[in-house]
């Protein structure tokens, strides 16, 4: 395949724009207005050897918020009447490029119009959902022919700037300005094309402790209704906040932003006593959806506490399940985030030392501090049973093997996770660069320039229909070849509070 982009601009002053942007990184060619003429130049496009295509022109906004000189790059693009429509999944990836270029640039439906708009045209087309409207696109992406494809458009004229006014010569200067502009997040696209491989980690996505969280909230709204307070993320992961949130949930720092009488619900992080007192003294109604593995290391940390033991901590401070634990026995805990704390520790017994940790540390980080620490208390304890979570250690395990084979890893999940970003760290540990994402939008192109192999995971707060954004939104770039490596299976799952349970 070439390794040249194609730029397809119908109009003479498109073209010039574009080509002053893309300088030599993409072949710019004038196709023409109108339907017939990018028909004509589709047919021409057919037998030319590229290895992306672009169609980049100006177009008309068809939403009461869109200013000229937006850009709508298309997810679909459909001829107006037209049942089918083409689809274009790497658009979420170019319209992010654009936004951190500094553009103003949405993803969305493109209707290719077989006249300029006619009254009322804009509202019908509202009300399909698109958000641009342009006169050849649609007739132009048959001449990608299976290749990769964008369309960019820069709004000319919106509803309240139209295109007979006085406004139509800025509003065109404008579009022109941002096609210009674009040129550079173009030729990006481009070269983040190519055919490769997805590299799947085993098990990835939500752990048993999140799923039951996001059930117990979805419970307590279908039997309360809304809203229902949620004290702190219920995991941490901005897809499901913004999900709940829409079904009626109100997410809060602290107890007193929940009025008298609500319900409320504690995170899968767990809480101090001191949270559940308050809750009780000022008569809430709580729903308690601490993952049964963080209350496991709290039945622990109020154990060793109770038989006098001084416990480490080994943790990251400010997370709020630390807190939770610290708080189960604040004289008695003390936080151990490195080997250099460990030094430090002063017990008032020196045989008498244990130590927990958080469920979604690193296992080697973690496991390199208790070494530290048993070097220095020999007889110190340690938990029953693992206190790094079977869902921590398997996703890290899975992310190892994925990183070895893998020219990028992604990780989807939030920047407040723990866990998804103990999954970035070890992939980079495993010699791969690795970067955390929410979803398709913030992947930035250059990290996948020359990646032919590309590693994927979720932390077990991310969704796993976010993996299936991010491998649709990477197919637009070129055919993808996906497998799995699967290290473990996981069957774990856990009931419900008795006062949910129907
Ligand atoms: S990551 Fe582990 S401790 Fe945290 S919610 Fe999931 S299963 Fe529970």
């Amino acid at each position: 395949m070439s390794d040249k982009l194609i730029v397809c601009s119908p109009l003479r002053p498109e073209a010039r724009a574009v080509r002053r942007g893309i300088g030599a990184d993409g072949q710019v060619l004038r196709t023409g207005y109108g339907a017939a003429r990018a028909a004509t130049a589709a047919d021409r496009l057919r037998g030319v050897t590229f290895k992306a295509m672009a169609i980049a022109g100006t177009g008309g906004g068809v939403t009461a918020d869109q200013q000229p000189g937006d850009l709508v790059v298309g997810t679909q693009v459909s001829r107006i009447g037209s049942e089918t429509s083409v689809a274009c999944p790497s658009a979420p990836l170019l319209a992010a490029e654009l936004r951190r270029a500094g553009l103003r640039a949405d993803a969305g439906k493109i209707v290719t119009v077989d006249h300029l708009f006619a009254h009322g045209q804009r509202e019908r087309l509202v009300a399909e959902g698109a958000l641009a409207a342009d006169m050849e696109s649609a007739m132009l992406l048959d001449g990608a022919a299976g290749r990769p494809t964008v369309v960019v458009r820069a709004i000319s004229d919106t509803p309240r700037r139209p295109l007979l006014s006085p406004w139509a010569v800025p509003g065109g200067i404008a579009a022109l300005r941002s096609l210009r502009l674009a040129g550079p997040a173009l030729a990006r696209w481009a070269e983040a094309c190519g055919p490769r491989r997805v590299l799947l980690a085993g098990p990835r996505s939500f752990c048993a402790g999140v799923e039951r969280a996001i059930e117990i909230v979805e419970r307590v709204l279908e039997q309360h209704g809304a809203p229902v307070y949620v004290r702190k993320q219920i995991v941490h992961n901005k897809v499901v906040v913004t999900d709940l949130e829409g079904k009626g949930a109100i997410f809060v720092d602290e107890l007193d932003e929940v009025p008298d009488g609500a319900t409320v619900v504690f995170s899968a992080h767990g809480v101090s006593p001191d949270v559940r007192h308050e809750a009780a003294d000022r008569g809430l109604q709580t729903v308690d959806a601490t993952c049964p593995l963080v209350a496991k290391v709290h039945v622990e940390a109020r154990r060793f506490a109770a038989d006098g033991y001084q416990v480490a901590l080994i943790g990251h401070g400010g997370h709020e399940e630390v807190e939770g634990t610290l708080g189960e026995a604040p004289q008695s805990i003390t936080l151990v985030e490195t080997a250099e704390d460990v030094a430090r520790l002063r017990p008032r017994d020196p045989a008498k030392v244990a130590y927990l940790m958080q469920t979604t540390l690193s296992t080697d980080e973690a496991g390199g501090i208790a070494s530290a620490l048993l070097d220095r208390f020999p007889g110190a304890r340690g938990p029953g049973s693992d206190d790094i979570c079977y869902a921590t250690t398997n996703r890290q395990l899975a992310v190892r093997a994925i990183a070895a084979e893998s020219d990028v890893v992604l990780v989807a999940g939030s920047t407040n996770s723990s866990n998804s970003i103990r999954l970035v760290e070890t992939a980079e540990r495993a010699g791969t660069p690795s970067y955390l994402i929410d979803g398709p939008e913030d992947i930035d192109l250059s990290w996948l320039t020359g990646a032919s192999v590309v590693g994927l995971t979720a932390g077990a707060s991310a969704p796993p229909a976010v993996v299936g954004q991010i491998i649709d939104a990477l197919s637009g770039l070129g055919p993808v070849d996906v497998s799995e490596r699967v290290v473990a299976t996981e069957s774990i799952r856990f009931g419900l509070p008795k006062e949910l349970k129907q």
